[in-house]
């Protein structure tokens, strides 16, 4: 599985981890019915507006990109998504994407001028296969992006030419490679062969990007790149779509830094992948109330089995959860499981030691499923020490010393234990 990563010039905007947690809950999904996931996503660490940030703020290429690379995977970090197999940077690819271009260029796919190389779109007759782009759209495509080295405006870049920042040795001359040819390559690098399983990133990746990638491997091996292509909605910022010229627009730093990792992916769990999600203040309480909610619940089971120790496995109780994710991993739907089951766990809990193994097997299932979702609630077992503490304040309850059950109880809180 290989996910488009960001490009590392700035700190990314929230809309940025949502392909992280998409395609993070899709791998915790693939390995919990046993695949063998291998999950790249790459850094895309030579472009334009890094160079631009490079002279503009006195450091190399490498300093910023790496500063922004350390900021986004402490983003991923704290919205607990798992250290992906790899994750390359173009920059250390850049021979391996010339020698891809050599081929291209034997193969008639692409056509060096002055310095630049083309792809020869009209070489691949499926061009189109996967955006289904019309005609109009590749003109506006072509006004944008017009140079006159192309021998049809529909060609795209490989090779571009510069004289500005970092550059490598070509046989075309100095320069560095273009975005889609990165991505291809890396794939390529890792995998040993381009065609893969799955390729995801965002919507606005299907065209041209993603298409311009499957057209290079076609022309490359023949073979296409993945058999599955999965594309992320976008996140809105109140109900406007979020973009630097407009400054509406909120980093993954401070939303985070404000509401927790968890609450942004119970967020972004809550709507379907495809789907658009609108941030506002709204659903960020609603989500909020429900994070509250399942800490509650995992820190009433903590207690309990703290006091009656019972582990106890009903792997059917995930049937319905698991399906929902096998079908185009309906999220939304899959968290529907999960909030039935935290009812009927804190229904057993008003009466805990009526149904013990139930609750065992419901309490299993519960943390399953926090566990594909890769929701961390930060709740952990109980030390012995703390343990103790919880069953002495259980007796002086009972025994009715409520002088001494209060102020144990205090020690409990102030510990988040209850
Ligand atoms: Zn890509």
């Amino acid at each position: 599985m290989y996910v488009c990563g960001p490009t590392v010039y700035d700190y990314v905007h929230v809309g940025n981890m949502r392909p992280v947690v998409v395609f993070d809950t899709l791998r915790r999904f693939f390995e919990h019915v046993g695949y063998k996931v291998t999950y790249v996503s790459n850094y895309t660490d030579v472009d334009d507006r890094i160079i631009e940030k490079a002279v503009n703020t006195n450091k190399s290429e490498k300093e910023i990109s790496e500063f922004y690379i350390k900021a986004f995977e402490e983003s991923a970090t704290k919205i607990n998504a798992l250290k992906p197999s790899f994750t390359p940077k173009a920059t250390e690819h850049v021979a391996s994407m010339i020698e891809f271009i050599k081929v291209l260029i034997n193969k008639d796919a692409a056509y060096a001028n002055d310095g630049e190389v083309f792809f020869r779109v009209g070489k691949v007759p499926t061009y189109g296969e996967l955006s289904n782009v019309t005609q109009d759209e590749l003109q506006i495509g072509a006004r944008i992006d017009a140079n006159p080295k192309k021998e049809h405006p529909h060609d795209f870049l490989l090779w571009k030419k510069t004289d500005v920042g970092i550059r490598w040795d070509s046989p075309w001359g100095e320069g560095r490679p273009g975005w889609h040819t990165e991505c291809v390559v890396m794939i390529n690098d890792i995998f040993g062969e381009p065609l893969i399983d799955i390729h995801g990133g965002g919507f606005d990746l299907k065209f041209p990007h993603h298409e311009n990638e499957i057209a290079q491997a076609r022309a490359y091996a023949d073979k296409g790149l993945a058999n599955y292509w999965l594309h992320n909605g976008f996140i809105n910022l109140n109900n406007q779509k979020m973009a630097k010229s407009t400054g509406n627009i909120v980093t993954a730093r401070d939303f985070i830094e404000q509401y927790g990792g968890t609450l942004l992916r119970l967020l972004l769990l809550s709507t379907h992948y495809r789907s658009p999600v609108n941030l506002s203040a709204d659903i960020i309480e609603n989500t909020n109330n429900e994070v509250e909610r399942l800490k509650r619940t995992k820190q009433a089971l903590v207690r309990h089995f703290a006091l009656y120790p019972l582990v106890l496995k009903d792997d059917s109780l995930l049937t319905k959860f698991n399906e929902e994710l096998a079908d185009d991993l309906n999220t939304p739907n899959a968290l529907s499981e999960l909030y039935a089951l935290v009812k009927d766990i804190n229904i057993l809990l008003r009466a805990p030691l009526k149904e013990p193994q139930k609750l065992a097997k419901l309490a299993d299932a519960f943390d399953e499923m926090l566990n594909i979702l890769g929701l961390d609630l930060g709740i952990k077992k109980l030390d012995k020490k703390d343990a103790e503490l919880l069953k002495e304040y259980e007796n002086a309850r009972k025994n009715k010393d409520f002088a001494r059950s209060d102020a144990l109880r205090e020690v409990l809180q102030k510990k988040g234990i209850f």
